[in-house]
């Protein structure tokens, strides 16, 4: 089964989101989010059923939105932090010794009860230790007592726990109740898990992506480092930040493409899986990924790392303005994310940096960084699957287009600055080859595999970051 959950669509552009699913079978719903955008949710294979909230789980939360300026909007990017409450101070300590049976799900749950408990800010959670919004079942009874609670969708049976633990071990065995079957199959990472039990948890729309929006700043309360150092990111850059000791400084991420209008420098799609995803929804999808690998493993490092995305939405952007926030935000890495389409034959792994004669100011740091990141991305994949090709790291002269708007020095700001960006394009895969959509898109397997490829990607740029002071 396929499912796109596309949000914050203008009113403008929703009809043709809309024919475009529907030109590719699917069968598409529209949501009014309320504030002028829509969500369109689009389905195709054997469940063309509507995501249905499980009864025993709020629709939404009691507490102040965690995300300003947002409520469902699927991810506005940096956002205004305030301090940590002595009560999410409590939670986040003892969660981060908890012992749980998935450890790698600990980041994405306690983002799911910053969401669900308004940064533990809610009535549910101050006066019950209630931080996930969890109404009472007969299940709940060795953990929680039920109390009656006024809710934004009425007075309902909630639990009531007597300490953070007996929360802590609540939430996992309300997971455990036959909504959630099936859980076990994605326990791989945060993302697979949050995008399985969140249509179950609440049918409100973006509810994962908004989940996934505030990962980084639950890897930070986890790290003990906190959330409440005021990280200044402006609106709508999807950035992240985390003290540390070492300061790697500023990477910026480019999900290639986006939205439904091409723009200079940037077409707003190009190619398309066989089983249906669009490259610019993978290319976003990959980006999310490492900027959480790499705040995670930085958090464990001990490291400080700003990731920037240049789109956290469907939306395009023009390729200068991409380019350009290396610019605005001085970083010292520039990596667009793209995935190639091509005859079904054809496969393998690229990295493009400028050529010489498309004017590169500095040509030896960057082949030296598309060399790092081709080395990384293909190693990844070839490790996971013996018959990956290795198409090489070579300059912007060899592309179709003979030049790449995002890797121009002018528009990086390498002409005028003294320490210049490293920038570089990948190609991740052929997504129109079989075994590289089974791998990375459509496969049992390809949510996990995702994630380690960017995993090892992300390690790769730290060790790159690093090296260059
Ligand atoms: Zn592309």
């Amino acid at each position: 089964m396929a499912i796109h959950r596309m949000t914050d669509i203008p009113a403008s552009e929703v009809a043709d989101v809309i024919s475009d699913f529907e030109l590719e079978g699917f069968t598409v719903t529209k949501i009014d989010q309320g504030n002028g955008l829509f969500t369109v949710e689009a389905r195709k294979g054997d469940d063309g059923g509507q995501p249905v909230g499980d009864p025993g789980t709020q629709t939404g939360t009691t507490g102040t939105d965690p995300t300003p300026g947002g409520g469902t909007s699927s991810s506005t990017g940096g956002t205004s932090i305030t301090s940590p409450t002595d009560l999410l101070k409590r939670l986040a300590a003892a969660y981060k010794t908890a012992t749980i049976q998935h450890p790698q799900l600990r980041a994405v749950t306690l983002a799911q009860w910053l969401l669900e408990s308004g940064r533990a800010t809610s009535d549910l959670a101050k006066l019950h230790l209630n931080f996930g919004g969890l109404k009472f079942r007969p299940e709940m009874a060795p953990f929680a007592t039920s109390v009656s609670f006024q809710a934004h969708d009425g007075v309902d049976d909630y639990c009531k726990f007597a300490s953070i633990e007996k929360f802590i071990q609540g939430y996992w065995a309300f997971l455990d109740r036959s909504p959630y079957a099936g859980k076990e199959n994605h326990v791989s990472s945060g993302e697979s898990f949050i995008r399985f039990i969140g249509p179950i948890y609440t049918p409100t729309p973006g509810y994962a992506d908004t989940v996934l929006s505030l990962v980084a700043e639950a890897t930070g309360l986890l790290s003990g480092a906190g959330a409440g150092t005021g990280d200044p990111s402006p609106a709508g850059t999807g950035e992240t930040s985390t003290a540390g000791a070492v300061n790697l400084g500023t990477i910026v991420i480019d999900p290639g493409h986006g939205g439904t209008s091409d723009l200079s420098g940037s077409s707003h799609n190009n190619a398309k899986a066989l089983s249906g995803a669009l490259e610019k929804t993978l290319t976003l999808q990959f980006a999310t990924l490492l900027q959480s690998a790499l705040v995670s493993q930085a958090q464990a490092a001990n490291e400080q790392i700003k990731v920037v995305l240049t789109r956290t939405t469907d939306m395009n952007v023009t390729g200068a303005g991409r380019a350009g926030t290396a610019l605005t935000q001085r970083a010292k890495l520039f990596l667009s994310i793209h995935f190639n389409g091509d005859a079904p034959t054809a496969r393998g792994t690229e990295t493009f940096f400028r050529a010489a004669e498309n004017g590169n100011v500095n040509l030896e740091d960057d082949k030296a960084f598309a060399r790092d990141v081709q080395s990384a991305v293909f190693g990844a994949i070839k490790a996971l699957d013996g018959s990956a090709a290795d198409r090489g790291a070579k300059p912007d002269s060899m592309t179709k287009l003979g030049k790449l708007a995002v890797l121009s020095d002018i528009n990086l700001g390498n002409a005028q600055m003294q320490n210049k960006c490293r920038a570089a394009l990948l190609e991740v895969e052929f997504i129109t080859n079989p075994a590289a959509d089974q791998l990375l898109v459509s496969g049992p397997s390809a949510a996990a595999n995702r994630a380690q490829v960017m995993a090892a990607l992300a390690t790769r740029l730290r060790q790159h970051m690093k090296a260059m002071g």
